[in-house]
């Protein structure tokens, strides 16, 4: 654990979060400021600052994260299951919570512009 992340603090337990759903290695949590009607971040729990500090070492975690658990949350939507699964990596990108996290977001095509 990371003592300055807020991510690592919900992992722990000393913050608090709204869980969707979670496992051994993954916490899947709702964002607080939604941008979609679904919105929620899937976090390993084992703190990566970002999508880059991820090695082959990682695969199956890399797997699980990234493919089985938007899967999972997919098939649990209504409709069609359409959803985007966005990572920022650095600040340039838009990232503020540097604890690697996937954005799994439904309901809106956030491309329609
Ligand atoms: P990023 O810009 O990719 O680092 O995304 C960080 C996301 O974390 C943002 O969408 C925030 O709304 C969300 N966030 C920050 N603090 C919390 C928290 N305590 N609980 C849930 N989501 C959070
Ligand atoms: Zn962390």
């Amino acid at each position: 654990m990371q003592t300055d992340c807020i991510f690592c603090k919900i992992i722990a337990g000393v913050l608090p979060a709204t869980i969707i759903w979670q496992d051994d290695d993954i916490l899947v949590i709702k964002d607080i400021h939604p941008k979609a009607p679904t919105h929620n971040l899937i976090i390993p729990k084992k703190h990566y600052v970002d999508q880059t500090a991820l090695t082959i070492e990682d695969a199956a975690l890399a797997y699980k994260l990234f493919v089985e658990v938007p899967k999972k949350l997919s098939q649990q939507l209504p409709g069609s299951g359409a959803f985007n699964s966005i990572v920022n990596n650095g600040a340039g990108a838009g990232q503020v919570v540097f604890h690697l996290h996937v954005h799994f977001l439904a309901g809106k095509n956030l491309f329609n512009l």
